[in-house]
């Protein structure tokens, strides 16, 4: 075998054997990675270093010139056999597997293995994941006494210094590992004989695609369905649904026999692929849109949701606020204003202030699904209680302009499945929309901005006109979105 079968392999071939196969065989044939998702890589990293803090003292395996997994087992085996009691990425190989643990720890005698997860929540992946690791470290180190998951404790509120033994909460995965020991031997002999095949599996696409995350060859499984008008490119739909209907060799969205869908959301997206035009209900778009009233301007908030915990009172992932965009017309003038927060400082009251005082005059105050800003906005009234009332008046003049495409009022064949702003962007905004901004998401801002702790000045003011900028398409668009509306219904 040329080289062993990783835990990211593993589970791939746990995913999908195809999966396996081309990242182990064809991985130049792999999606590039996207923004968001070396974000959430780089978050794990960094987290991960954190709670090294809990072992301190602790020697990196992986600190060489040379990144090389089967010199790092071999550093690991020396560094056992000489007594070292904590061990970062310990690395080990058997029977052609190999993991890296986060952590390795001796403790009262017996080694304690640790692997850190960015998040509040357990799944069932990351339990596998671990009784993974389990497996082949019981087999390369039978001394191995425990196997602990570590993740974040969502009760954990900062409250003077960090106290990084309360920000982490540990949980054994032993008894599922140790129950599981036989399943791992049976899937390792099926993924080694995948590789002896020496031709790809013939696995068509389904639901295990995004299941338990999205596969890295979507780009070459999915060439020839991933046009807009398959059912596969249907919104509002489970991915069982889409693939029920795709089975039945219904692939295009105009085959779709239109009686035998109920949902109004899915509906229209057939009628607008079949008579190949936008899908308007007047009446209800008239409707709604007349609860706006003038003055009004739109509003957009960015958040930053730091996995550890930044400023005092805060916890793991609470939503921080950070930036908001107005957008308002003065005397047939378009203007814009945005307050940015800088990352070293908790001004979430400034931030509150600032963002009454700028919509205290409007009557409307136009959003494109108020979810994420309403939960912002309860939030800071929990903490400044004094400015409940205001912030009560402000939520109560918000008019989500996701609604009526939510409920079905309105639909273009060029949304392609989308019921999102930026999928409406093409069609409001017919200057490029978000398509030159350097940001592209409001996960990509949070990491950004997030990535200011370590920035000289020169970088951070240059990330802060792009971050605003995006704030600003965000609420610009919004502002166009109920113009759309109006010329369409008049
Ligand atoms: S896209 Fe689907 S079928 Fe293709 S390799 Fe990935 S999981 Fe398997």
């Amino acid at each position: 075998m040329s080289s062993p079968i990783s835990k990211s392999a593993f589970i791939k071939a746990e995913q999908c054997l195809k999966h396996f196969y081309l990242y182990k065989n064809h991985p130049y044939l792999r999606d590039s990675l996207s923004k968001e998702k070396q974000f959430i890589f780089k978050r794990g990293t960094d987290v991960g270093l954190f709670a090294q803090k809990l072992f301190p003292g602790g020697i990196d395996v992986t600190e060489t010139e040379k990144r090389d997994s089967l010199l790092f087992a071999q550093k690991t085996s020396e560094l056992i056999a000489n007594g070292c009691e904590t061990i970062y990425e310990a690395t080990f190989i058997y029977d052609d597997l190999l993991v890296m643990v986060d952590i390795l720890t001796k403790q009262n005698d017996q080694w304690v293995a640790y692997e850190v997860k960015s998040s509040l929540k357990i799944t069932d992946t990351y339990v596998k994941d671990a009784c993974f690791q389990y497996y082949v470290v019981k087999n390369c180190l039978p001394e191995l006494f425990d196997f602990n998951l570590l993740t974040l404790n969502p009760k954990y509120v900062l409250e003077g210094d960090l106290d990084i033994t309360k920000l982490f909460k540990t949980t054994s995965v032993l008894k599922d590992a140790v129950k599981n020991v036989n399943y791992f031997a049976h899937k390792t002999s099926v993924a080694k004989l995948t590789l002896e095949q020496s031709k790809v599996p013939d696995i068509k696409i389904g639901t295990h695609c995004f299941q338990p995350y999205d596969c890295d060859f979507l780009g070459t499984c999915w060439k020839n369905t991933n046009d807009k008008s398959s059912v596969l490119a249907l919104g509002k739909l489970t991915k069982q649904a889409m693939f029920d209907l795709y089975d039945q060799n219904i692939k295009r969205i105009d085959e779709i026999d239109i009686n035998t869908i109920h949902k109004k959301e899915v509906k229209i997206q057939v009628k607008a692929a079949i008579e190949q035009k936008e899908q308007i209900e007047r009446e209800d778009i008239s409707m709604f849109i007349q609860k706006v009233e003038a003055p009004f301007c739109s509003l957009d908030i960015e958040v930053w949701m730091p996995a550890i915990p930044y400023y005092q009172g805060t916890k793991p992932f609470q939503q921080i606020p950070f930036l908001f965009s107005m957008v308002s017309e003065n005397e047939g003038e378009v203007q814009t204003f945005s307050y940015f927060k800088p990352i070293e400082d908790d001004l979430r009251k400034e931030f509150l202030e600032r963002i009454l005082f700028v919509t205290k005059d409007f009557k409307s105050i136009l959003m494109f699904d108020k979810s994420l800003e309403e939960t912002v906005l309860n939030q800071l009234a929990e903490l400044f209680p004094h400015y409940r009332n205001d912030i009560e008046l402000l939520k109560s003049k918000i008019i989500d302009l996701a609604e009526p495409i939510r409920k079905g009022y309105y639909y273009h064949p060029d949304m392609n499945g989308n019921f999102t702003l930026k999928s409406m962007a093409p069609l409001v905004n017919k200057d490029d929309g978000f398509n030159n901004l350097e940001v592209q998401s409001g996960i990509s801002a949070m990491y950004i901005y997030e990535s200011f702790l370590g920035l000289n000045p020169i970088e951070a003011e240059q990330k802060k006109v792009e971050l605003i900028e995006y704030c600003e398409m965000d609420a610009l668009i919004t502002y166009q979105l109920l113009d759309y509306f109006r010329m369409r219904v008049n």
